[in-house]
């Protein structure tokens, strides 16, 4: 079945992209800071593995919250990085694209530790999905490691580190902060699989 893969360019994504190896990769730019590093990142890896790329431009950063945006969060943010209805936006706009294309099947990076995030839950993949499907085009989404942490990620996709290397994981940025939750994401996992961080 014809896959397209929501490709950020962060390491969950890339390391996605690695295991399961879509036809395309969708990239977004919504108006979230690091846009440009994420499409760059997610180019890269695209060339390296042979899969076709789209990017996506639609600026959305007024309705923006948090460090993506590079405002204050929202009162209701659980996490500095929360985007009011940020995967349901970008699961339309890569639906959108993929229709265009017949592609029936749509991958995005959800793990189980994001489930900080109302649509980061297996519950919401699942709904969206449905959604989706009832839809024209019959579209029914994935997040293949939603049961894993982003460490479990690495290791099951059994990604090459220079691959993962040119992920780009900075919420407030196209350079590494080096102080967001995306980037000690980064650190953090790099340092449990006793990588030398990039
Ligand atoms: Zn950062």
């Amino acid at each position: 079945m014809k896959t397209a893969l929501l490709l950020s360019g962060g390491m969950d994504s890339v390391s996605i992209a690695w295991w399961k190896r879509p036809d395309v990769a969708i990239t977004i730019d919504y108006g979230q800071k690091a846009a440009d590093a994420e499409i760059e990142a997610a180019g890269h890896v695209a060339r390296l593995l042979n899969i076709a790329h789209e990017i996506i431009r639609v600026d959305c950063s007024k309705l923006g919250s948090g460090d993506m945006a590079g405002t204050d969060p929202s009162a209701v943010a659980p996490v500095s990085e929360w985007w009011p209805f940020r995967n349901q936006l970008l699961i339309t706009l890569a639906g959108m694209a993929a229709v265009r294309s017949g592609v029936p099947r749509l991958l995005i990076g959800a793990l189980a530790t994001d489930k900080v995030h109302a649509d980061g839950r297996a519950e919401f993949v699942e709904g969206i999905s449905d959604l989706m499907a009832l839809q024209e085009g019959g579209i029914v989404v994935e997040a293949p490691a939603i049961k894993l942490n982003a460490v479990e990620l690495v290791k099951d996709s059994g990604i090459d580190q220079d691959i993962l290397a040119w992920a780009h994981s900075c919420h407030v940025g196209n350079y590494a902060c080096g102080r967001c939750r995306g980037c000690l994401k980064h650190y953090n996992t790099w340092s449990a699989l006793g990588w030398t961080p990039h």
